[in-house]
């Protein structure tokens, strides 16, 4: 492995940013490159392959964007017009007769020859006779042909991911199915001779699995097609043969044995297939990472403790599957909040407090350990805390919400 440097103890912890570009960069060289035409209701959370070209303008027709009447801007001389049509919604118009106006309702096409819309509450209508209360102006109150797309022109790039919005909008378009990346194949792999499912009891010493299910939730959000490996032992051989036997995935991420001084059966496995880093990250929770190759499938080793998993994956492992279907914007949106703390403690690493709006301010959870998944939940959100700084009460931090992680 060439492009990934491997840390060593006398070398500086590195910097979360670069962490993620070396990511990144791995992924831009392995893309997923097959593609899939999928109807719409089986698109949400995948990426388009390919720009996405209006087929037709949107609106096709110029229509009124009230109800109200059209006329001829004209013929409007202060005397109250006769109403010569009405004119629905999914209905087609009679051109407008001169000197007369179409009560006309949202939506509705627009009569050839008219050039104004007036909204009914600017009107008084009686006998089919309508006066107009306002000035009017040409063009008021018509959504032009084309306003929201022409023909030909591009309306979303390749490499968007599709939500309920980029669906509609390709709906709108009249798309009934898009061309999107093939989902990525995720071997989830949990390590620990402590760990047990739940609904089978703790023997002693023994702890619940919990990043297995956080991860295979979470992956499936991303559109990912997961293969749930569950939970491999302490163990060497089975560490190999665990690994030998998942076979044709994009990615194994596994979770555990990636601390300091711990026995690293992963890392062991991926040194005798020739390819292994091991990161020492400037970030908390969460400073080990593995990234590796076993047999040529990429694995990336979080680690174990839930909290370091859920910061790690967040932000360094979902952009790195996202870059992998081509997705351009990986990095998630944050803002600046006040702080409803101080942090007094200036750390070495950067970190990630489990945290909380609350009327204005952002609080964060009592007991930040990384093994208590309990603060994520309690959270709406991570609080950035930058190298060496202190931030107190009412300095703005940056806060990354969930909603923009977990989808
Ligand atoms: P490790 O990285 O294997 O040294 O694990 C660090 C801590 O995370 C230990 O307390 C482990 O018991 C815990 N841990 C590791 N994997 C899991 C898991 N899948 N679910 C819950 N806790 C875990
Ligand atoms: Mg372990």
């Amino acid at each position: 492995m060439t492009a990934v440097a491997e840390a060593s103890p006398a070398r500086p912890l590195m910097p979360v940013e670069q962490a993620l570009e070396q990511l990144l960069a791995l992924a831009e060289a392995a893309p997923i490159r097959d593609t899939e035409r999928l109807p719409l209701a089986e698109a949400e959370g995948r990426v388009l392959a390919s720009d996405l070209v209006a087929a037709l303008d949107l609106p096709s027709w110029p229509n009124s964007a009230m109800d109200g009447y059209a006329l001829r801007l004209a013929d409007w001389q202060g005397e109250p017009l006769a109403v010569s049509q009405r004119i629905f919604a999914g209905h087609a118009p009679q051109p407008l007769q001169p000197g007369t106006c179409a009560r006309i309702f949202t939506g509705a096409p627009l009569p050839e020859g008219a050039d104004c819309v007036e909204m009914q509450e600017n009107t008084a209508a009686a006998e089919d006779r309508v006066r107009f209360l306002a000035p009017l102006k040409t063009g008021q109150n018509i959504r032009p042909q084309g306003q929201e797309a022409r023909k030909g022109e591009q309306v979303m790039s390749a490499g968007t991911r599709l939500g309920p919005i980029e669906l509609g909008l390709a709906a709108s378009l009249g798309h009934e199915r898009l061309e999107v990346v093939r989902k990525v194949r995720v071997a989830v792999l949990s390590t620990g001779d402590e760990l047990v499912e739940p609904g089978l009891p703790l023997g002693p010493g023994q702890i619940y699995n919990s990043n297995r299910r956080l991860l295979v939730s979470w992956l499936q959000r991303l559109g990912c097609a997961v293969l749930d490996a569950g939970i491999l032992p302490d163990d060497l051989a089975r560490t190999r043969a665990c690994l030998a036997r998942l076979g044709d995935v994009d990615l194994i991420l596994s979770t555990g044995g990636v601390s300091v001084g711990e026995a690293d059966y992963l890392g062991a496995a991926l040194r005798e297939a020739g390819e292994l880093a091991l990161w020492k990250l400037a970030i908390k929770p969460g400073k080990p990472l593995t990234f590796g190759h076993f047999q040529g499938v990429p694995v990336i080793g979080l680690p174990g403790n839930p909290a370091s998993t859920l910061v790690t994956f967040g932000l360094l492992a979902r952009p790195y599957l996202l870059r992998r279907q081509g997705v351009a914007e990986v990095t998630p949106l944050r803002f600046d909040v006040p702080a409803g703390f101080d942090w007094p403690r200036p750390g070495t690493r950067r970190e990630y407090l489990r945290a909380r709006i609350e009327q204005g301010q952002v609080r964060i959870y009592k007991n930040q350990s990384s093994g208590v998944l309990r603060s994520a939940a309690w959270a709406d959100g991570l609080v950035e805390v930058r190298e060496g700084s202190t931030p107190k009460q009412g300095d703005s931090v940056p806060f990354i919400p969930f909603s923009e992680l977990l989808g």
